[in-house]
């Protein structure tokens, strides 16, 4: 299943290339700049996932996708690479077939001469991963 930092790296990943994240009853819509300060992610984006996975905010989801944020954070959704451009991308891993990656309608994606999104370089941060992957695995 996909862990709270996959689906963060996955929005951190989108975000880079200017996708917002659209709350289901139209009243918010995030698109935090920049994603990313320094080897961590920025307060602007830790403020705008804090929002998008309260439960204030209601069902989210990515712009150009149908998946809502909480549903992919229950057990029935995986963060692959797409096969097309290497970018996080949810697949159900119940047997359905991939949905498609939000780059279907990303013009000039991939580019190889653009700089790729990417994560912060933080060790605190893939330490908590191990541990959300050592927790989960535990179940
Ligand atoms: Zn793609």
């Amino acid at each position: 299943m996909a862990t709270k930092q996959e689906v963060k790296k996955y929005l951190a990943y989108w975000f880079q290339l200017g996708k917002s994240v659209i709350a289901v009853d139209g009243k918010a819509n995030f698109l935090p700049q920049p994603v990313i300060v320094g080897d961590r992610y920025s307060q602007e984006f830790e403020k705008c996932w804090l929002e998008i996975i309260s439960p204030e905010t209601g069902d989210c989801y990515l712009e150009g996708t149908i998946e809502t944020i909480n549903e992919l954070l229950t057990p029935a959704w995986d963060m692959l690479p797409c096969g097309r451009c290497n970018m996080p991308v949810p697949m159900r891993n119940l047997g359905m077939p991939a949905l498609f990656c939000p780059c279907n309608n990303l013009p000039n994606w991939p580019n190889t001469e653009l700089p790729s999104p990417r994560s912060p370089v933080s060790t605190s941060e893939q330490l908590i991963t191990i541990r959300d992957r050592l927790i989960e695995n535990r179940h």
